[in-house]
């Protein structure tokens, strides 16, 4: 919908005045320099054409008969001789200026309303007809008047759209916005605008008096944990909210960067709201430098590969070993995984790391040559596309190393990129290459996707296994993964083994393979 301003902005009436100025004065001018028969009379066009050009048809026009009656019965053809203009001449100047005007001012008009047209494109958002953040930016003016500014996400946007693809997505982010809408409504001086995905932008302006805004989150709040049906499929919507108090003074854009910081934060935390302080910049700061410091440890060698040896449960003997990435600082101190792997895993630098880690499990296949022993690579969601999958399988080839020896290691949330990834999984394996589904028992756990899934090993979660001696229900939760992998042909690993007692009651389930300190340290690579 095209929304039209009647307010006539400042330089509008400015080119009305000065065009009434100059028709006036053309007409004085007129009439010293002789009348209507002198060429000046032909400088009325000047204001007539800049007064339709800006204003329009309308202004345009009646300034145009105003002029044609300046020129018109008071003007004579000849002031020095006194000979008055015949009526037929100046009602056909007027009709001409009046038809020009007119004409320029229709172009004017259709211009504006294009422009008008264009910039409402570009301001809302064309699956929910809401303000967009090019809205945003435009509104970015301070005014005097506090602020709470909700960014709210209300799913997981990607998981939904590779799932389900844009139509079906679409349809939930716009039913999402309408219920948004209807709990809104209510409140006056709030607005809502989509942001990007499944995220919105509330702005609550608090004038004169304080709107209700622990109200407005209490409702907001209520929507948590609900489901939304889209073609009877239920969507399950869970609600984070980061949010931005703003002073007077400060910019609505401001304000949105602040609340889509706690937003982020409050995802990355796990938190269901975060409200704004200056720390979560620093944090956000700090994650920047961490990914920066990251790409050039990995250039410069300080990104090491570790190898934790995995063992045959029953025997003893080496089964094969999980390469984990280190990374070894300037001062030689040792960082693990969970000091930066979930900020580079945001990144296209898990690429680079993982392709790393495939030079590395090269290096261990072709020293422990003739040893039969498997290297476990970890590989994130990220991880599925050309650019690796080609390169693992490049790799492989050219150094002539066994393919059967190498293990991809993913987690349960690949389960949700099905699309993307299954490909590439069959991919593997038709190339020799097995895959393990690691952490199992510590997410989504369901045996339906691992039926999906071409799965070679489940790797039982070391937050169960180290219950399995005085937990019984971590037991049988084990006993049961164990009997499902057996009947689909599946071999299990025991994570985090870190005693002997759970070294035996893992024998006792039939797990295949043990993986944990108690009996491997993982063990730097030089
Ligand atoms: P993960 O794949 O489950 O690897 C096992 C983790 O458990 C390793 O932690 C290992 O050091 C630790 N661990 C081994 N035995 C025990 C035990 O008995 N008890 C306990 N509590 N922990 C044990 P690490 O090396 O800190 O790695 C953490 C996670 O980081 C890994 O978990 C893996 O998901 C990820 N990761 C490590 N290296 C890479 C990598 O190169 N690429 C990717 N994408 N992820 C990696
Ligand atoms: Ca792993
Ligand atoms: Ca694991």
């Amino acid at each position: 919908m095209i929304r039209r301003t009647s307010i006539l902005k400042k330089e509008n009436i400015l080119y009305i005045v000065l065009s009434y100025i100059l028709s006036t004065l053309v007409a004085v001018f007129v009439y010293l320099t002789g009348g209507t028969s002198s060429a000046f009379a032909n400088l009325m066009y000047i204001p007539i054409a800049t007064i339709s050009s800006t204003n329009g048809k309308l202004n345009g026009a009646i300034h145009a008969a105003i002029c044609g009656l300046l020129l018109g019965p008071f003007m004579p053809v000849d002031s020095n001789l006194g000979i008055a203009q015949a009526p037929i001449n100046w009602v056909i100047r007027l009709s001409i200026y009046v038809i020009i005007s007119f004409i320029i001012g229709s172009f004017s008009d259709f211009n504006k309303r294009s422009k008008e047209y264009i910039t409402n494109l570009l301001t809302h958002d064309t699956i929910t007809n809401l303000k967009n953040i090019e809205a945003i930016k435009r509104e970015a003016t301070s005014k005097d008047e506090r602020k709470t500014i909700i960014a709210l996400s209300v799913g997981e946007y990607e998981e939904i759209l590779s799932f389900f693809g844009y139509d079906f997505t679409n349809r939930a982010i716009l039913n999402f916005s309408e219920k948004l809408k209807t709990i809104l409504s209510k409140y006056k001086k709030v607005d809502l605008y989509r942001y990007d995905g499944m995220e919105f932008v509330i702005v609550i302006t608090h004038d004169d008096k304080l709107v209700n805004t622990d109200e407005i989150l209490k409702a907001l709040k209520s929507m948590h944990k609900s489901t939304i049906n889209i073609d009877d499929i239920p969507i399950y919507i869970e609600i984070i909210m980061g949010i931005a108090n703003v002073e007077a003074g400060i910019t609505i854009l401001e304000g949105v960067r602040q609340a889509i910081v706690s937003l982020r934060y409050a995802i990355e935390k796990g938190n269901r709201m975060e409200v704004y302080n200056n720390h979560l910049d620093n944090h956000f700061m700090n994650v920047v430098s961490i990914a920066n410091e990251f790409r050039v440890a990995l250039k410069h060698g300080a990104i090491k590969a570790a190898y934790q040896n995995i063992y045959h449960s029953e025997t003893g003997d080496i089964h094969g070993c999980e390469l984990l990435s280190r990374w070894v600082s300037d001062d030689q101190s040792v960082y693990s995984p969970g000091e930066f792997i979930s900020i580079i895993e945001r990144t296209e630098l898990i690429n680079d790391l993982t392709k790393h880690m495939i030079d590395k499990a090269i290096e261990k296949l072709l020293k422990d040559k003739d040893k039969n022993i498997f290297v476990s690579i970890n590989f994130s969601p990220k991880d599925f596309k050309d650019e690796v999958i080609d390169y693992l399988i490049d790799t492989v080839d050219n150094h002539n190393v066994n393919p059967k020896l190498i293990l991809i290691e993913i987690t349960e949330d690949i389960f949700l990129k099905k699309e993307v990834v299954i490909g590439y999984l069959y991919k593997l394996r038709s190339r020799g290459m097995s895959i393990a589904i690691d952490d199992f028992g510590s997410g989504y756990s369901s045996y339906k996707y691992l039926s999906e899934f071409p799965i070679d090993i489940i790797k039982i979660d070391g937050s169960i296994i180290n219950k399995i001696q005085y937990n019984h229900v971590s037991r049988s939760l084990v006993k049961s993964i164990v009997e499902f992998s057996k009947v689909n042909n599946i071999r299990t690993v025991a994570e985090g083994v870190e005693n002997v007692e759970v070294v035996k009651v893992c024998r006792d389930l039939g797990i295949d393979y043990i993986q944990g300190y108690y009996v491997h340290q993982p063990t730097l690579i030089n």
